[in-house]
């Protein structure tokens, strides 16, 4: 029931003007930092100087490391705590299987960082399925598609442990046992034993990393035909979209979600990532947190999620870079969007101080035509090394090097070694995410 409740509120948020959503948000924010004063010691010491009536702009903002440190004092229910929440997680049979009958457990990667603990209660489990449900699609036609054929979903992703992708999943299958709707491939699985799953399955819908579905790709022993292929967890890049396209031959979208916030913002038809204003206030801010205009790229984003009372994240730090939009869409929806800049690469960093974007490098690699696939890592301050597949390795490195050290020269970065690896790129061993530009630990 609680579900329809969601996904009635949800199918409304859809109709709403700029002014009308803008209210709600304000409606619903009140709400939390009023639930989170009361029912949590840590927000309430955190805004015992900040009055009833303050504006979002006047709470403090809030970071993983605070959060997780203080997890027993954040959370709303004095029931839970961190070593109740370890000792549940110690078996993996609880993934997708609720705590005390109440909450889902979940864990980031940690791809930059520590990986943090999250929990949502039931409202926040139902909205992200309602959203997931109503707007997931850019397409309507993509989505009736996959309806007719049976709703078949497979995701390659980590396929243990208490990400979010593979404990919803989880979750949704125990809901509902009889119905064989929905797989999960491990990604860390050697191709063969991938390939086999997907072609035995035939999945309406495939979801995964773009990195890693783009390596799929290159099997021609893959033979699905899904409706839509959604990739997520990653940047997907136009070049990725295309490979996707001609080798699926079906519509190549994406999402911007994250444990902590749930799902940010959804495709349209446009290809525009248009935030879920309803349920998510999204704000891009330099590294000072005072926020940025619209088109302007900004170095963090601090993100609120209305729908979570058990943990609330209240001006929570992300590290993506994106830029904001409120241009008018063509596709019709009112809300504003967003592109985002690579998510999971690291930025490098160079004596005297100089940073380097993954961006920047990626694009560089990218172009380098007999790359089928790439990835760079800073070893030291002055060395770098190239893992690479290619037809014609030394081809693509010569091509590839020359390219990197006349960039690199131009941002007065000089005296790099550049040198090609015997190894082929590498996803981390642990979460199965793919980073084409990394520091090496
Ligand atoms: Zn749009």
């Amino acid at each position: 029931m609680s579900l329809i409740r969601e996904m009635i509120k949800t199918r409304r948020g859809n109709g709403l003007s700029r002014e009308e959503l803008a209210r709600l948000q304000q409606r619903r924010l009140k709400k939390l930092v009023r639930f989170a004063r009361k029912n949590s010691p840590y927000y309430e010491d955190l805004y015992q100087e900040i009055s009833e009536d303050c504006r979002l702009e006047d709470l403090p903002p809030v970071s993983k490391p605070d959060l997780m440190a203080d997890f027993d004092r954040v959370v709303t229910d004095r029931r839970i705590s961190m070593k109740r929440v370890d000792a549940f997680c110690g078996d993996l049979d609880h993934v997708g299987r609720m705590l005390d009958g109440r909450y889902l457990v979940f864990k980031t990667s940690g791809s930059t960082g520590n990986p943090a603990t999250v929990l949502y209660d039931k409202t926040c489990i139902d909205v992200s399925s309602a959203v997931a449900a109503l707007r997931t699609f850019a397409r309507q036609e993509d989505y009736r598609a996959f309806m007719r054929h049976g709703r078949k979903t497979a995701g390659v992703f980590a396929n243990y442990g208490f990400y979010l992708a593979c404990g919803m999943s989880r979750y949704l299958q125990l809901k509902m046992p009889g119905r064989q709707t929905k797989i999960t491939v491990d990604v860390n699985a050697p191709e063969a034993q991938i390939i086999r799953e997907l072609n035995a399955f035939q999945p309406a819908m495939l979801s995964g990393y773009p990195s890693n579905l783009a390596l799929l790709a290159d099997y021609d022993e893959l033979q699905i035909r899904p409706d839509v292929v959604i990739t997520g967890g990653e940047l997907l890049t136009d070049a990725v979209r295309r490979k996707l396209t001609e080798k699926f031959g079906c519509y190549v979208q994406t999402h911007y979600s994250c444990t902590e916030a749930g799902e940010i913002a959804c495709e349209c038809a446009e290809g525009h990532l248009h935030i879920n204003e309803d349920w998510v206030i999204v704000e891009p801010v330099d590294r000072n947190n005072r926020p940025v205009g619209y088109g302007v790229l900004s170095d963090k984003v601090l993100i609120t999620n209305l729908a979570n009372r058990i943990q609330p994240f209240i001006r929570y730090e992300l590290t993506d870079r994106i830029v904001v939009h409120d241009e008018k869409c063509r596709c019709g929806r009112n809300t504003r969007w967003l592109e985002i800049e690579g998510r999971t690469d690291d930025t490098l960093l160079f004596d005297s101080g100089v940073k380097i974007a993954p961006m920047s490098l990626y694009k560089i690699l990218e172009e380098v035509k007999p790359i089928r696939r790439f990835q760079l890592i800073q070893t030291a301050p002055k060395e770098l090394e190239l893992r690479l597949v290619s037809d014609e390795k030394d081809v693509a490195f010569a091509e590839a090097e020359r390219e990197l050290l006349s960039f690199f020269a131009e941002k007065g970065i000089k005296d790099l070694t550049i040198t090609l690896s015997d190894l082929p790129p590498q996803a981390n061993p642990i979460s199965g995410k793919f980073k084409h530009i990394c520091r090496a630990d």
